[in-house]
């Protein structure tokens, strides 16, 4: 069996390791790291929770470490360009956590937070930048940024990239970068156009895959109940009561949709944080650390905020409403039974959305196990707590716990930074699919100004 030692890498990567108690590579690192290790581009096909992140840190930052030189001044040795700024600012961390014992220099930047900062943090250069690709041009346009020292660059989840529209942008990221350079190319699937991309950023590649998505699937518990999807909030509550959760990510088509389920707990006192596109980055951040500390059980999420995160025990994942992309479903039911974990998928399926489990049936090659519903439905739905009124613009703050919990954070973080809208190609972009019905018809309110911090760590 391979181990870490085995790898030949830098010492203080070693202990950094040995510090986070990793003992055993996981197959996507048993595959990637020698060949990048020998300075080899890598066309990996692996989705979040592989060990991917690592996979691609740990021999980058022994190349960094191996051949020692200052960045130069506005321009980084390492980028890594990631969709979202959930997934960018784990990436850094995990740098961050890996470097540890090294003197490298991490930074993210991403939008929706003020640029400046990012433009004094990149001034003196870092060794390792994680960016989303709106604010990466945007900096680059600003001359705050310059690419033409980048060494090795990672391009990380290019499935939703695409997804996203951020095409364009990576065609011109790809014209600004050196020619020699190293290259690594990760999506969770790889349908040609995802192909097409990476052969423009690949040069004789090595290719690796771990865990195809049948393979996430048979690993998860996976259930349906036929519901109407009036009655889905009083079978949302019923799960939720027998049910033994240690957490749950419950996810929504919409952003609008997010929001009303909370509020539907809300109005049953069962505390619970949305996170999606709308959500300021404090909102956003406040939400996952609540969720990850365990002080809230309960995170209703749309896919696109929701990919990339990676939060260990999470036993529920509830498909409040079904995806019309199997892959989606693929990626949301990778959430849970991380790590060998037991985790149970549980889809509340509307009439109109049979047809799309069919497909999901199809792809994932398994098929959900049928649970009725349960015994005194009717009596349930009639019963069901009204739904919270939800919080306007102005008033409210001191009741609403994800309100209050960001009021602390950016009192914490010095006051209230002038946000500045994120650009919609970033982050927000890709959400808000179209609502099929009018019952998703949006409603305003519950989210303040775009504010947040910039994150500059090592
Ligand atoms: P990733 O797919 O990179 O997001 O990693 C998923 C999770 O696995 C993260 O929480 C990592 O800290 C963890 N992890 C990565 N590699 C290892 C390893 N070799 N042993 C134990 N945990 C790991």
């Amino acid at each position: 069996m391979t181990t870490f030692n085995d790898f030949g890498l830098h010492a203080d990567i070693n202990r950094a390791l040995a510090a986070k108690d990793y003992s055993t590579p996981t197959p996507i690192q048993v595959q990637a790291i020698p060949p990048l290790m020998k300075g080899r581009d890598l066309c990996g096909i692996a989705q979040t929770g592989t060990g991917k992140t690592a996979g691609f840190s740990l021999p980058s930052i022994h190349h960094l470490l191996t051949y020692p030189h200052r960045p130069t001044p506005r321009g980084c040795r390492m980028l890594v360009l990631a969709p979202t700024r959930e997934l960018a600012a784990q990436i850094a961390q995990s740098c961050r956590d890996y470097g540890r014992f090294t003197k490298l220099s991490v930074s993210t930047v991403f939008g929706g937070v003020p640029i400046n900062k990012q433009i004094r943090d990149l001034s003196q250069g870092v060794d390792i930048l994680v960016a989303t690709p709106g604010r990466l041009l945007d900096l680059i346009d600003q001359r705050a940024l310059r690419l033409d020292d980048v060494e090795i660059f990672v391009l990380d989840e290019a499935d939703q990239m695409m997804d996203m529209g951020f095409i364009h942008s990576l065609r011109r990221v790809a014209k600004l970068l050196p020619s020699r350079r190293q290259n690594l190319f990760f999506s969770a699937t790889m349908p040609k156009e995802i192909a097409g991309l990476a052969d423009q950023f690949l040069n004789d590649p090595v290719t690796v895959s771990v865990a195809p998505q049948a393979t996430t699937a048979e690993k998860v518990r996976q259930q349906i109940t036929f519901v109407e999807q009036k009655e889905k909030q009083a079978l949302l509550h019923h799960v939720l009561k027998t049910e033994d959760i240690d957490r749950a990510l419950i996810f929504t088509r919409t952003k609008h949709g997010a929001d009303r389920v909370v509020r539907h707990l809300k109005g049953a006192g069962i505390e619970a944080f949305a996170i999606h596109g709308n959500k300021s980055q404090a909102q956003r951040t406040t939400a996952l650390q609540a969720f990850r500390s365990g002080q809230v059980k309960l995170l209703v999420a749309t896919d696109i905020a929701a990919r990339g995160i990676d939060v260990s025990g999470v036993s529920h994942v509830i498909n409040f409403e079904i995806p019309n992309v199997p892959e989606q479903y693929v990626h949301r039911i990778g959430r849970t039974a991380r790590a060998g974990a037991e985790g149970i998928a549980i889809s509340f399926v509307a009439p109109d959305e049979k047809p799309y489990i069919r497909d999901i049936e199809r792809v994932t090659r398994t098929r959900a196990e049928p649970v009725k519903l349960p015994e005194g439905f009717n009596e349930m739905v009639r019963n069901l707590p009204k739904p919270a009124t939800p919080p306007r613009d102005t008033g409210g703050r001191g009741r609403d716990p994800q309100r209050q919990r960001e009021e602390a954070v950016r009192k914490r973080d010095g006051g209230q930074p002038r946000g500045e809208r994120g650009p919609r190609r970033e982050g927000a972009a890709g959400e808000g699919q179209p609502q099929r019905k009018r019952r998703f018809r949006p409603r305003r309110g519950g989210v303040g100004a775009h504010k947040g911090a910039v994150t500059r760590v090592g």
